[in-house]
């Protein structure tokens, strides 16, 4: 069985105390229901980690950073590396987010070093993919999702693939307000899916989670996660108010 997970990406939102605030909503609620099977995870800012892995019970949400570095350590002034983050008893790290590859120019090549470097430090990443509406109308999703697993991710061998979390999140679809439809998300993700066969095998397919990402909310995630291959999703504005991302969590 595949986990099941709601992770809130809360960007650059929040200060601490309005962070401990949301945090704190959101255990209440995960403390009263059975997540066997599932995960709630909440990507935070590097500032609120420690204080929000010390609010929440660890055994219902995980915490997720939204970046690593790229360099182990050293002169690399305002940079966290991955084994600081793990440090902090963060247990996920958001990698590849279309936000960090449009403003920060990451690369599937510089991807690849952080994925590496947050299993190095036993993080899991969720790692984002995800075309631009030019790339849609031009019907070139397909190839473009293709080549950021293969420039990022299939050079890992099974055991570190088995690692990761992969988020789906059409670049046009994130903060827009336009989700992608159901069906939309279930063809790339069943698509996901077979890649990861044919470079695997069907049951590291069949075993890996993949989110789908992009205007989420309360209103449509119910009909985006009953679809055989949507496993959750990596909810941006949505996961800011408790009540409702609290709304997304119990229709995982
Ligand atoms: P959104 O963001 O839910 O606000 O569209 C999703 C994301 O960026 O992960």
């Amino acid at each position: 069985m595949r986990l099941r997970i709601a992770a809130g990406n809360w960007k650059m939102n929040t200060s601490i105390q309005e962070g401990i605030e949301l945090a704190k909503s959101i255990n209440q609620f995960a403390t009263s229901i059975n997540i066997e099977n599932k995960r709630i995870i909440l990507g935070v800012p590097f500032t609120h980690i420690v204080p929000i892995v010390q609010t929440v019970d660890y055994r219902k949400i995980s915490i997720a950073a939204q970046n690593c570095a790229k360099w182990e350590k050293g002169a690399y002034t305002g940079e966290i590396s991955a084994e600081m983050i793990r440090s902090t008893g963060a247990h996920y790290v958001i990698i590849g987010h279309s936000e960090r590859r449009q403003y920060f120019n990451e690369n599937n090549n510089d991807l690849k070093i952080k994925v590496e470097l947050c299993l190095k430090n036993n993080l899991r990443p969720i790692f984002c993919i995800g075309e631009k509406l030019k790339e849609r109308e031009q019907e070139k999703h397909f190839n473009v999702v293709s080549t950021q697993l293969k420039e990022s991710l299939f050079h890992l061998d099974e055991e570190n693939f088995s690692h990761i979390v992969l988020a789906y999140e059409p670049v046009w679809a994130i903060g827009t307000g336009k989700n992608a439809t159901p069906e939309q998300a279930q063809e790339m993700h069943a698509f996901i899916r077979k890649l990861i066969s044919e470079n695997y095998s069907i049951s590291i397919a069949q075993n890996t989670t993949i989110l789908y990402g992009g205007s989420c909310n309360a209103q449509n995630a119910k009909d985006l996660f009953s679809q055989p291959d949507i496993d959750g999703g990596l909810i941006g504005g949505a996961s800011l108010k408790a009540n409702d991302f609290i709304e997304i969590i119990k229709v995982l």
